[in-house]
């Protein structure tokens, strides 16, 4: 069963259909009560925005870092010691935007809620909304507005759908007027909303 699956549960509220899942799972003797939990422990221990503000502002300062950072986004966790399996390892491809003068990116699942939580921490609520979800890839000038970003119409907004295989994490323009300031200072320039795409930082 993919992540995308909801198995015609769709009108159940997420965390049922997820304990709905969790069941099957244990009757069709999958996993345990025991081991899922024991996964969902790893998954969250480290899981903080601060991780994807580390790899944003080590970017800023360090371009060979950043040319790492946009062409293979899971060696460059890695580089920072963070751990992001790939596909190879049952994880998925993690891929980083960069916002420009000319684009801003903003992510997004359409079909359910894959986010790369390791680098971003749980994801909030809005996130996995039908509103978001669906007005997001409609319109997303509007959505990005009810967050406070509101952008020139010469700036081209790029939606990014995640799946289990392919998830995303915006990666923010440095913010003027920060040249003196080092990597870890930068760092906590960023927001989790930032490499979601629904803060400029
Ligand atoms: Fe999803």
């Amino acid at each position: 069963m993919s992540a995308h699956d909801t198995g015609g549960h769709e009108d159940l509220p997420v965390a049922a259909r997820a304990r709905r899942l969790e069941e099957r799972l244990i009757a069709a003797g999958l996993a345990s009560d025991e081991e899922i939990d024991a996964f969902l422990t790893r998954l969250y221990a480290n899981a903080s925005p601060v991780n994807g503000a580390r790899m944003a502002a080590r970017s800023w300062t360090d371009a060979a870092y950043r040319e790492l950072l946009l062409s293979d986004g899971n060696a460059a966790a890695a580089e920072l010691g963070l751990t992001v399996p790939g596909p190879a390892d049952g994880g998925y491809q993690l891929r980083v935007v960069a916002n420009t003068p000319e684009v801003h990116n903003v992510i997004v699942c359409t079909l359910c809620s894959c986010y790369p939580t390791s680098l971003l921490g749980p994801s909030p609520g809005w996130y996995k909304s039908f509103a978001y979800r669906s007005r997001t890839v409609r319109e997303p000038r509007a959505v990005l507005a009810e967050f406070g970003v509101t952008l020139p119409d010469d700036v081209r907004i790029s939606v990014w759908d995640s799946t289990s295989e392919a998830r995303y994490m915006v990666l923010p323009a440095r913010p003027s007027g920060t040249g003196a300031l080092g990597e870890e200072k930068l760092a906590g320039l960023v927001t989790r909303n930032g490499l979601i795409g629904t803060a400029p930082v």
